[in-house]
């Protein structure tokens, strides 16, 4: 079953967490890097990747998975501060039957506005470089 396939090393993130493939970093501890969505749902939209090499929550080692959700909201905290957000919106998706299109463990952290909607998962265009480099900056200084 998709849900139980085993880890793909090459997916995309895995790529970034080796520093094969560039990311717009906002945080990094010991056990996880954040970094922005480059096809944003919204401002903001952020990723939290951990370390481990999980495909999703349900094979996260559960001993990994405490402090892997203090990192999260700790980025959480820097993103609404950043953006001043009146909700924040935290996605997870498991299998491509949840919605999962990169086989790697992530938490989608989106700043959102009174009365402001979402685009669709995975119908957001590309954010232009410039956007993505000013919403680094905020969530970076918001820490
Ligand atoms: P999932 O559908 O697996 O929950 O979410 C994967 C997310 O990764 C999507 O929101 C998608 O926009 C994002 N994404 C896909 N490719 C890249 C990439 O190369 N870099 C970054 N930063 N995000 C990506």
């Amino acid at each position: 079953m998709h849900l139980f396939r085993p880890y793909d090393p090459q997916n995309i993130f895995a790529k970034i967490l080796r520093g094969e493939m560039p990311c717009f970093k906002v945080y990094e501890d010991e056990v996880c890097l954040a970094f922005l969505d480059i096809f944003p749902q919204g401002p903001g939209h952020t990723l939290v990747v951990p370390k481990v090499a999980a495909t999703n929550l349900l094979n996260m080692p559960a001993d990994a998975l405490g402090t892997y959700m203090v990192s999260v909201q700790k980025v959480a905290k820097a993103v609404q501060k950043a953006f001043q957000a009146d909700g924040l919106t935290v996605f997870q998706f498991n299998g491509a039957a949840g919605g999962q299109t990169v086989f790697h463990l992530h938490f989608h952290l989106i700043p959102r506005q009174e009365g402001v909607g979402l685009k669709s998962h995975g119908q957001g265009g590309k954010a232009s470089e410039e956007d993505l480099l000013a919403h680094q900056a905020a969530i970076i200084a918001a820490f």
